[in-house]
């Protein structure tokens, strides 16, 4: 009878060692000084290492890419808890740094992995030992991480002028509207630049339209090569500009849109066989407590635009607020 019971125990053993082996997913066993008990076919196919060479060593020794403080701290709550845990790739790309060589998702560096670390009980019922699982799911993060790459560039085309690369309207008031809530938290001084091209159906009529569009292409690159990082630029109209800019005195804004009304005064677009000079006219208004929206900021600067197209053109107004 015992002797049956015996076979049985080397039957399941045997084949619970089948299903160890086999399994598509990795399986190691750590005691409780980091060092491997146990090492199944998945690891020995990606770590190129066998069992009889792993075993018994010393688990960060073997694999210096694994983060031994972080490790050390989420064995250490597993064996105080008795619970298991669980590290996905978006919190840790990987555990062990495997190649990737599956061929659809070939374009991985790395093999991309999900672990679970269970925690083992021994006889007397005290944690003896943590079994981790391994789990290859580079497919599931390539796909989440194209998908991510393809909204975020969606999202910055959705917000872009084709033309002229800079914000369009929608995605500039957006920005505005933010600004604007900001600095009547924190009234903080801006400011903001409109600008239009003068007597521009001219160069449409004379020159054509593509010739029009390269005008606003040139003015729109001058204005990004003015500009710091911070301060945000969009083309607001067909041939009508704006710029906001954080943390700028109406003064400094003013020397700004003097700059970029001069290099464009200066510079001769070709298009074809024709030489098209052009200027431009600014309205500038600065953030004031008196604004009750950012509607009404904008409107102010477009004031000052109108001055300046009102006393001769290529000149730069600033919006006088009351009480300034
Ligand atoms: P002003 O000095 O008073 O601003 O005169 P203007 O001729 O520039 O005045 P207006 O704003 O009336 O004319 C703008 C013209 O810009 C009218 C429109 O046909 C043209 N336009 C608008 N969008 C585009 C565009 O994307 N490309 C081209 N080529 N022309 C455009
Ligand atoms: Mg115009
Ligand atoms: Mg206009």
């Amino acid at each position: 009878m015992s002797e049956l019971s015996n076979n049985e125990m080397m039957n399941d053993f045997r084949w619970i060692m089948d299903v160890v082996q086999n399994v598509d997913v990795g399986l190691v066993l750590l005691d409780k000084d980091y060092n491997i008990q146990l090492w199944n076919s998945f690891m020995q196919n990606h770590s190129a290492l066998y069992a009889e060479e792993i075993i018994g060593k010393n688990l960060f020794e073997s694999f210096p890419e694994i983060d031994e403080k972080w490790f050390n701290r989420k064995v250490e709550s597993i064996y105080l808890l008795k619970n298991s845990a669980f590290t996905t790739w978006e919190q840790r790309p990987y555990l062990f740094k495997f190649d990737n060589y599956r061929p659809i998702t070939g374009r991985a560096e790395f093999m991309y992995q999900n672990s679970t670390f269970i925690p083992i009980q021994g006889l007397t019922g005290e944690i003896s030992s943590i079994c981790l699982i391994v789990y290859d799911v580079t497919e599931q993060a390539i796909n989440n991480l194209e998908l991510e790459a393809a909204n975020n560039k969606l999202e910055i085309i959705s917000q872009t002028d084709g033309l002229t690369g800079l914000y369009n309207r929608s995605a500039w008031e957006d920005q505005l509207e933010k600004e604007f809530d900001r600095l009547q938290r924190y009234r903080e001084e801006c400011s903001l630049i409109i600008f239009d091209i003068d007597h521009f159906k001219k160069v449409n009529d004379n020159h054509g339209h593509p010739a029009g569009d390269e005008v606003i292409k040139k003015a729109a690159e001058i204005t990004q090569k003015c500009i710091r990082k911070t301060d945000i630029a969009g083309r607001y109209g067909g041939e009508e500009y704006v710029i906001l800019l954080p943390h700028t005195s109406i003064d400094c804004a003013e020397v700004l849109a003097e700059r970029i009304r001069k290099k464009i005064e200066e510079l001769t677009v070709h298009y074809d066989d024709t030489a098209i000079n052009f200027t431009v006219s600014f309205g500038v208004s600065c953030y004031h407590e008196s604004l009750k929206s950012a509607t009404g900021w904008i409107d102010s600067a477009d004031k000052a635009l109108y001055e300046s197209k009102k006393n001769g053109r290529n000149q730069v107004s600033i919006f006088q607020h009351k009480n300034n």
